[in-house]
C-alpha cells in the first residue's frame, strides 16, 4: 500500500513537472520550453548549431538571458523569438563561464544590455578568446571537412549511434567556421563574484558563484520562487561532462550545494531539462571516473591503458562519449601528481 501511495505521488509529481513545460517554439537549432510563466529553457536541438542551453527569465520588470550560444547567428534567432514572447525588456545577459559555446552570442544584444559574469570569467574571456579563435580558424574548417567526408562515406544504418555521432559533431564545427567571419568578442561589464539578486515583481532571481568547478569560475542562476535552477556546465544531462577544464573537488562541492537548494527543474548546460535527480547523477559520474582511475593505479596501468577501459554500462547511452577517455586521462594525471 505504501508503495502504491509512493507511485501515485511520483506520477502526480511527474505530471505536474511536464504540465509546467510547454513547447512554445521549435527550430532546427533549439526548442523553447516554458518552465513557468515568464521563464523559458532554450534547449539545443540534436543536429543544430545552438550547442549549449540558454535560459530566459522575466522578473516582471526586466528580462535576463542566461548564456548566449556558440554562434551570433543562433543568438540572433533567439532574440527574434524572445521579441515575439512579449516579455519585459532584455536588460542582462549572463555568462555562466568562459567557454566559447556560452558566450559568443553576446555581441548580438544592444549596447544598453549589460553582460554579467564573475570577474574571473571576464578575465578568462579577455585572455583566451583571441587565442582560441585563432586556433579554431585553423582546425574548425579541417574538422568540418572531416565530418563531411564521414557523412558522405557512410552507407550503414542512418539510425545507428555511430552515424548520429557524426550528425551531432558536424554542426559544432560548422557553427565555429561560419561564425569566425562575424564574431567579435564582447566582454562582460558587470561582475557577480558571490551572490546578487535581480528581483522583480514576478519573482526573485538569484545569481550565485562559489568559484571554480567546471572551469576556474562558474556562475549559476536560481529562481527560489519557481524552484528552477540554470546550472550552466556544472550539470550535463545524459551527456559525459568535460572534466579537464575543471577542478574536481570544487565541482563536487558545487554539486552538493546545488543539491541542497529547493529545486524541481534543472536546466543543464548540455542535454535535456531534468528533475533535481540530474545533480546527484553528475556527482555519481565524477566519482565513478575517480574510482576507475584508482583501480588503474591499483593495477599498475599506465595512462595509455585508459583507452582499453570500456564506458560503464550506465553511461553507454550518454552522448559526448569521447569525453570519457579525456576524463579518465585527466583524472589519471591529477591523481598521479598527488
Ligand atoms: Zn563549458
Amino acid at each position: 500500500m505504501r508503495h502504491l501511495k509512493l507511485a501515485l505521488a511520483l506520477a502526480a509529481f511527474i505530471t505536474s513537472c511536464s504540465e509546467k513545460q510547454t513547447l512554445v517554439h521549435s527550430s532546427a537549432n533549439f526548442e523553447l520550453v516554458e518552465l513557468s510563466k515568464g521563464v523559458y529553457g532554450c534547449i539545443h536541438k540534436f543536429g543544430g548549431k545552438a550547442i549549449c542551453n540558454v535560459g530566459i527569465i522575466d522578473n516582471g520588470k526586466e528580462t535576463l538571458i542566461f548564456d548566449s550560444f556558440l554562434s551570433p547567428s543562433v543568438a540572433s534567432e533567439l532574440l527574434d523569438v524572445v521579441e515575439g514572447l512579449g516579455l519585459s525588456p532584455i536588460k542582462y545577459v549572463v555568462n555562466s563561464h568562459s567557454h566559447n559555446d556560452h558566450i559568443r552570442g553576446n555581441q548580438v544584444f544592444s549596447s544598453d544590455v549589460k553582460i554579467i559574469s564573475t570577474s574571473k570569467t571576464a578575465e578568462l574571456i579577455k585572455e583566451w578568446e583571441p587565442i582560441d579563435i585563432e586556433d579554431e580558424k585553423e582546425y574548425a574548417p579541417q574538422r568540418l571537412a572531416h565530418y563531411d567526408s564521414l557523412c558522405k562515406a557512410y552507407n550503414g544504418d542512418t539510425t545507428a549511434r555511430e552515424y548520429l555521432q557524426i550528425l551531432m559533431w558536424r554542426p559544432y564545427y560548422e557553427a565555429l567556421a561560419e561564425s569566425h567571419k562575424v564574431v567579435k568578442t564582447r566582454l562582460p561589464d558587470v561582475f557577480v563574484d558571490h551572490q546578487q539578486y535581480y528581483n522583480g515583481p514576478a519573482r526573485r532571481v538569484q545569481l550565485i558563484s562559489k568559484g571554480q568547478g567546471h572551469t576556474e569560475s562558474d556562475l549559476i542562476l536560481y529562481l527560489p520562487d519557481d524552484k528552477i535552477l540554470f546550472a550552466g556546465d556544472l550539470v550535463f544531462n545524459e551527456c559525459h561532462p568535460y572534466l579537464p577544464s575543471g577542478f574536481v573537488p570544487d565541482w563536487l562541492n558545487w554539486l552538493n550545494f546545488m543539491d541542497s537548494l529547493n529545486v524541481g527543474i534543472v536546466v543543464p548546460g548540455h542535454g535535456k531539462t531534468g528533475s533535481k535527480d540530474i545533480i546527484p547523477a553528475m556527482r555519481t559520474y565524477i566519482l565513478s571516473i575517480e574510482n576507475l582511475v584508482e583501480e588503474m593505479h591499483y593495477r599498475d596501468l599506465t595512462i595509455d591503458d585508459a583507452e582499453k577501459i570500456e564506458i560503464p554500462d550506465q553511461y553507454k547511452d550518454w552522448w559526448f562519449d569521447r569525453f570519457f577517455l579525456s576524463n579518465l586521462k585527466f583524472m589519471y594525471s591529477g591523481m598521479d601528481k598527488k
